[in-house]
């Protein structure tokens, strides 16, 4: 299980960011993350993925807990890549071709066998055209699968996935939406930032509403349709007549 409980987090001296945030992702579980953009849904998934230093709270990963305050004597053992997140600008090695991208990771970890499990992901996600061009001669859509891939290799128990699907056409996001159910079912938990609710009513176990600098509601995809709160009604309100 990944808890967080009572998690504030500021950049610098300024007001904070969220505050007070308490949330489960469960292996087994897909949590579907949304909310209007610069509410801080990047900043929470980046303190998920343990990279920034929250001011107060705790995260509990599995056996490993860190607790905020983070005490200036401790040593940091870094979750990665039990837990592993692809973020929106994917961060793809320019200098490395895209089988190349995918493959350095699990080489660099002496995995077995990635050779074959690239053959699968290629498969899954239909990379083959593709997969020995360079970055920059694939399109976004393109690079966003890759990227997913690379992630998958590693194996992680957790995944957390900021917006990765912004530039897939519908068919390619069904695609990716069936292998996260498959990864669901083979025990990993995954949490995902999106702005497509179709997206959160055909996948997730749980939705979260962030808004203000806390989480307003909660519960299954079900709240998408009877929203308790008026900050979801009225933020639904706005994806409907903006689609
Ligand atoms: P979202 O992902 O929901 O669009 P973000 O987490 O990216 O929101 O941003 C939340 C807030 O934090 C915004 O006001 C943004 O300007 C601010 N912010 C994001 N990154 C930084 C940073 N590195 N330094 C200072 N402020 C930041
Ligand atoms: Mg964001």
């Amino acid at each position: 299980m990944l808890s967080v409980r009572n998690l504030t987090f500021g950049y610098g001296t300024e007001r904070p960011v969220f505050a007070g945030v308490d949330l489960d992702i469960a292996p087994r579980s897909i949590t579907v993350l949304i909310g209007p953009s610069g509410t801080g849904k990047t900043t929470l998934l980046r303190c998920l993925a343990l990279l920034e230093k929250p001011q107060t709270g705790l995260i509990q990963l599995d056996d490993q807990a860190y607790a905020y305050p983070w005490p200036a004597d401790r040593t940091f053992v870094p979750p990665w890549p039990h837990l592993t997140a692809v973020f929106q600008q994917l961060f793809l090695w320019p200098h490395l071709t895209l089988r190349e991208n995918v493959l350095l990771p699990v080489r660099l970890k002496g995995t077995a066998h990635a050779d074959e499990e690239l053959d699968e992901l290629v498969q899954a996600f239909d990379l083959g055209s593709f997969i020995d061009r360079y970055p920059n001669e694939a399109s976004l859509g393109q690079r966003q699968r890759v990227a997913l891939a690379r992630a998958l290799m590693l194996k992680p128990r957790y995944i957390l996935l900021d917006e990765i699907t912004s530039a897939l056409d519908v068919e390619q996001v069904a695609n990716i939406l069936a292998y996260l159910k498959e990864l669901r079912s083979r025990d990993i938990g995954i949490f995902l930032i999106t702005h497509l609710l179709s997206f959160a009513r055909h996948a997730a176990d749980q939705v979260l509403f962030m808004a203000d600098g806390s989480i307003v509601e909660r519960g299954t995809s079900e709240i998408l349709r009877a929203p308790q709160t008026e900050r979801l009604g009225a933020f639904l309100s706005v994806i409907a007549a903006a689609s």
